[in-house]
């Protein structure tokens, strides 16, 4: 077993670099497939358009937000806590019965790290022993080339990945004009660049795993998330105990070939039992699977597996944990549903007029309101604003009913409520319809009347 320290630290506290060796397998297929279509989703979504629209597009600045070629506004932050509340959700879910399937399989990280820079790693410095002994080896002009070559690439793929970070929340149009020198380039993305470009480089070239193993609080949480059925990646002790050599008698399955270990991102060995450090990233059950077939044994000496099963139990698939955090993640996502059902292109809201909020003409109350209407689409609108007709002594005055309203813009239009002072109590109450022409929406505005206190003379 080993001690409390961390794999990748020396007995002095040290890192020490790990550098894993290359793995090939269906595991390894699998993962690396998903690797690519996530990397292709990455790169297409800022790019993507639905009818002419972005599909993911955050403008924080103009604090308009595009998703699915729909656009928002910032009157509809509650949908950005909805989706956020639901993917948190839906993690916890993942994490309590899939253990660390996120992180191995489509965590940014390790996407990024082991499927892209590993394998630029590799085309410039060689096979594992040949990177362990290059790093080993006093610096030469060979080394250096190397050496620098990886390092050039690897801060073009650390400026490509800032820009495509940054052009979800800039269009990429602004983002192109910049590099061309246009004066009406967003200057203030280039601080933002700059330090996206040194956090994913650092990341890169020497953060690395550490991001996993101390960083991350998705990892942190782990423990607390999981339980004995959770499904993670495992060593069956039973078969592979005693280890030895596979001609010797009596021995398990494991031939003490450290390949497990050799091919793990973060440096340990799964044999020691269940750790923080592993992200689940599949490699050791490809490893020990190859070294089974070739001593004509039986696969799965690693695999995916929960404690309880590797202790001979029973996996329970269903448990109060995750049914609760499941019903936890449904609720949110139909949260999420009925507000995009309910999702209206234009805003319509009252505001009280500034100055006093009523005011009494002999038997006559009059309340002066605005009403204030946004249209969050990008494509011009005329909203009309519609009073009832006068009735029972009550009267509403739109002076400009009918709003023309460009694209995302937004105006304020007085409108005065007239009424028979005699006829107003506390919460008296009437109705305006905002009508938008290109949408064909309406909204019903509900607006209390302000007036004097009953017992006014
Ligand atoms: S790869 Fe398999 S056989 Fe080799 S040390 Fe690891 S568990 Fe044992
Ligand atoms: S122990 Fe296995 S699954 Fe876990 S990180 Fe290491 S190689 Fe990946």
């Amino acid at each position: 077993m080993r001690s409390g320290r961390l794999a990748i630290l020396d007995e002095h506290g040290r890192r020490q670099k790990v550098h894993p060796a290359e793995v090939s397998g269906p595991w390894h297929r699998r993962v690396f497939a998903l690797r690519a279509l996530l990397i292709a989703v990455f790169v297409a979504a800022p790019l993507a358009r639905v009818h002419g629209r972005p599909l993911l597009l955050l403008e924080i600045g103009a604090r308009r937000f595009w998703v699915l070629g729909q656009s928002f506004n910032a009157q509809d932050a509650p949908f950005a806590f909805l989706v956020l509340s639901a993917i948190g959700f839906s993690l916890i879910v993942v994490a309590s019965t899939l253990g660390r399937v996120w992180c191995g399989w489509a965590c940014p990280q390790t996407v990024w790290l082991e499927g892209v820079i590993r394998p630029i790693e590799r085309f410039f410095e060689g096979s594992a022993l040949q990177r362990t002994r290059l790093a080993a080896a006093p610096w030469t002009l060979s080394k250096a080339a190397r050496v620098g070559g990886k390092h050039v690439v690897m801060a073009s793929v650390a400026m490509l990945v800032a820009h495509w970070v940054v052009s979800f929340f800039v269009p990429a149009e602004e983002l192109f004009a910049l590099w061309r020198g246009s004066d009406s380039a967003p200057q203030g993305v280039v601080p933002v660049l700059a330090f996206l470009f040194a956090l994913f480089y650092g990341d890169f070239a020497w953060f690395r795993e550490q991001t996993c193993l101390v960083l991350c609080p998705y990892g942190r949480l782990q423990g607390a998330l999981q339980d004995r059925s959770t499904l993670l990646i495992g060593y069956d002790v039973a078969r592979g105990e005693p280890r030895g050599k596979a001609s010797a008698a009596g021995a398990g399955d494991c031939v003490e070939c450290k390949r497990c270990i050799a091919v793990c991102p973060t440096g340990i060995d799964i044999r020691d039992g269940l750790q923080m450090e592993c992200v689940g990233c599949t490699a050791c059950i490809d490893a020990c699977d190859d070294v089974m077939l070739k001593l004509a044994r039986r696969k799965g000496l690693i695999h995916y597996a929960s404690e309880e099963s590797l202790a001979g139990g029973k996996t329970r698939y269903i448990r109060p944990r995750t049914v609760a955090y499941a019903v936890a993640a449904v609720a949110g996502l139909v949260v999420v549903a009925l507000f995009v059902r309910r999702y209206e292109p234009f805003e319509a809201n009252v505001l009280r007029a500034g100055g006093v909020p009523y005011a009494i003409d002999g038997a006559t109350l009059r309340a002066p309101i605005a009403v204030h209407l946004v249209n969050k689409q990008p494509e011009a609108t005329v909203v009309h604003v519609i009073a009832p007709s006068p009735t029972d002594g009550v009267s509403i005055q739109v002076p400009s009913p009918d709003v023309a309203l460009a694209p995302f813009e937004g105006r304020t239009i007085p409108v005065m409520i007239q009424l028979e002072r005699s006829r107003w109590s506390p919460g008296f109450r009437v109705h305006i319809r905002a009508h938008d022409d290109r949408s064909g929406h309406d909204r019903l505005l509900d607006i209390e009347v302000l007036g004097p206190h009953p017992r006014a003379p």
